[in-house]
């Protein structure tokens, strides 16, 4: 069943790029594990997928010895500093840098552990009062005040649009965060590539990647409703 799911989204991830003209290897697909045993995590793998979402910190450190070496394990939730000790040396990357302290934090804990962490910077796109993330207008501005920073490298931007039954009413904040992408990558700053824009979800992952998504994280799509009761 999780075959059939998957072979679903990668038919759609293929066709997006398709209309978009854009070539299928240039989005990466992230399937997001959260909540979910690791036995169906393998049945993914076992099909190829080699990157895995997970938003609570513990879940990766839980995880992590549990499945082979090559999977790489994406931070897409909200990161506490004091968390970060769980995976520091297991993420390859963290999507959810939101304040200076947590890129400051993740600065240090890499540069003690002699590496080097790519962040992306979570922007509050529609400027929900829900959501963590820079506002728009603040982004260069607190790119700028990271960048410098030892041990971490940004490589671009993630968003989480809101949560909607209609795809199309999330495309605005798809086209802003491109050209916000394209206006700092625009800047030359420093440490700092603008190559990556982690965003699309489930419910409007094509129209991520028709707008420019490099990494789309889908959850639902592949493993099914989550359940939280337990
Ligand atoms: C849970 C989650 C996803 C995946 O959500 P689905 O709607 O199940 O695809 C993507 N990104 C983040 C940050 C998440 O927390």
């Amino acid at each position: 069943m999780l075959k059939e799911n998957l072979q679903e989204v990668e038919a759609r991830v293929a066709d997006a790029c398709a209309r978009a003209g854009r070539d299928r290897d240039e989005v990466l697909l992230i399937a997001v594990s959260k909540t979910k045993p690791v036995e169906m995590i393998e049945e993914i793998y076992r099909e190829g997928i080699r990157d895995f979402g997970e938003n609570h910190p513990q879940e990766i450190r839980d995880k992590f010895p549990q499945l082979p070496q090559d999977v790489r394990w994406h931070m897409i939730g909200h990161l506490q500093t004091n968390k970060i000790k769980y995976i520091i040396e297991r993420a390859c990357m963290v999507h959810s840098v939101e304040s200076v302290r947590l890129a400051e934090a993740i600065s240090s804990a890499a540069v003690s552990h002699g590496l080097v962490m790519p962040v992306l910077v979570e922007v509050n796109m529609a400027k929900e009062e829900s959501k963590y993330g820079i506002m728009p207008e603040d982004t260069e501005r607190f790119i700028r005040e990271i960048a410098s920073l030892p041990g971490i490298h940004v490589r671009g931007l993630m968003t989480i649009a809101p949560y909607t039954d209609n795809a199309e009413e999330n495309r605005v904040y798809f086209r802003d965060m491109k050209k916000l992408s394209v206006d700092i990558a625009g800047k030359n700053i420093d440490n700092v590539d603008m190559c990556e824009l982690s965003m699309g979800m489930t419910g409007d992952y094509e129209v991520a990647i028709e707008e420019g998504a490099t990494m789309v994280r889908v959850g639902t799509g592949i493993f099914g409703a989550r359940d939280y009761s337990k």
